[in-house]
């Protein structure tokens, strides 16, 4: 059992940096996207929402008695630079950031499946149901980005084609 509760405080430590990330990252974006206020208050809410998470991840870490001010923050992501995939360049950023979002929400939702697998095997069932609210908060996340997508990209190609015409008549 032992060795199962350092497991799980190792991936929680994980989870715990992924958020900041997560954070950090939203916060950047927000920044750019003002042009889509629709996007830009989902992205603001989840700012809102990762925090809370963290939060959640701190309390299972302290609830295993690992000391708060060891949790690592700001560690290189596991899916590949992610912070300069979410700086995103000029133009198509607003979609780019439509994908990144939501292949990250998906990150962020194989991460949870295993750390409520990893809770529950060491016996720590209110740990896997802290979990399991942030699991289901990235799920609402994930099918907002799923069904918005397609007409973001849609928007954003009209918007294009739109300047493009103006500054043609120029
Ligand atoms: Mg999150
Ligand atoms: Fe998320």
């Amino acid at each position: 059992m032992g060795d199962k509760k350092d497991t799980l405080t190792d991936w929680l430590r994980d989870a715990y940096a992924m958020e900041n990330q997560a954070v950090e990252m939203l916060e950047r974006q927000s920044e750019r996207i003002k042009s889509y206020p629709e996007v830009l208050a989902k992205v603001q809410e989840h700012v809102e929402v990762s925090n809370r998470q963290a939060d959640r991840l701190k309390q299972c870490l302290q609830k295993l008695g690992a000391d708060p001010s060891a949790i690592k923050t700001g560690v290189a992501m596991l899916l590949g630079n992610a912070q300069s995939l979410s700086g995103i360049v000029v133009g198509d950023e607003i979609v780019k950031a439509g994908i990144f979002n939501y292949a990250f929400e998906h990150f962020e939702i194989a991460n949870y499946r295993a750390l409520i697998a990893a809770a529950e095997s060491a016996g720590e069932t209110e740990i896997a149901r802290l979990v399991q609210q942030n699991l289901d908060e990235e799920l609402e996340m994930a099918s907002w980005l799923e069904q918005r997508l397609p007409q973001l990209t849609k928007t954003y190609l009209e918007r294009k084609e739109e300047t493009s015409a103006a500054e043609a008549k120029r």
